[in-house]
């Protein structure tokens, strides 16, 4: 790989230009990633907020589910936000019966945890690693993160209010999610920090 690593966008339904337009803005060539031959052309996938339940029936419907997976076994570096958290993460409350996830991070989320579209809210949130100044975490009915196995690193939690200690960000070796939406604030710190961790496992 260049120092330009090339990251697709899962562009099945969702937020996709908002993630393109930042990840393009920190550093990285950009593509749409369809069919499991645009997969193979990608060094790291992002896969956007939306709604995770269509994303999973699109995934099957495509014959993609089975290569995102075979993706995530080989070590491809992801990064999920929103309805990409829930698919990445192994378990899943309060999703549909029939709902399938990619899985890869050793998590439990719930869906729709905070409540209903009318609970979204911004809540600025402190994340280490990306620097000390604080990150306007965008919440749309977002998941959280409920349970976490051995290996996951919690990267943020909420900081105030009755949610206090709630798990908003982990990552789990090459696998990065947020329960916000990072793509829509224009700060792109969090897309920054995705794209310098996938030239660095290069
Ligand atoms: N509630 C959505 C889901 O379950 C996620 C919402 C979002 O991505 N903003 O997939």
């Amino acid at each position: 790989m260049t120092s330009t690593p090339r990251v697709g966008v899962l562009s099945l339904q969702g937020d996709v230009r908002e993630h393109l337009v930042a990840l393009e803005a920190s550093g990285a060539r950009t593509s749409m990633v369809r069919t499991r031959e645009d997969l193979a052309e990608v060094d790291a996938l992002v896969i956007p907020g939306g709604e995770s339940t269509t994303m999973s029936k699109l995934a099957l419907l495509f014959d993609l589910m089975l290569p995102l997976r075979e993706a995530v076994a080989a070590g491809m570096p992801m990064y999920g936000s929103c309805a990409g958290l829930i698919m990445l993460a192994n378990r899943i409350e309060d999703g549909r019966p029939d709902q399938e996830t990619i899985g890869g991070i050793d998590i439990t989320v719930r869906r729709n945890a905070f409540g209903r579209q009318v609970d979204s809210f911004e809540i600025p949130i402190t994340i280490e690693a990306i620097g000390p100044q604080p990150f306007d975490g965008v919440f749309i009915r977002a998941p959280w993160v409920e349970q976490v196995g051995p290996g996951v690193q919690v990267l943020a939690r909420i900081e105030q209010g009755p949610r206090a200690g709630t798990i908003v960000a982990v990552q789990h070796e090459g696998l990065l999610a947020t329960s916000f939406h990072p793509e829509i604030t224009g700060d792109h710190r969090v897309h920054q920090f995705f794209v310098e961790s996938v030239r660095q496992r290069a």
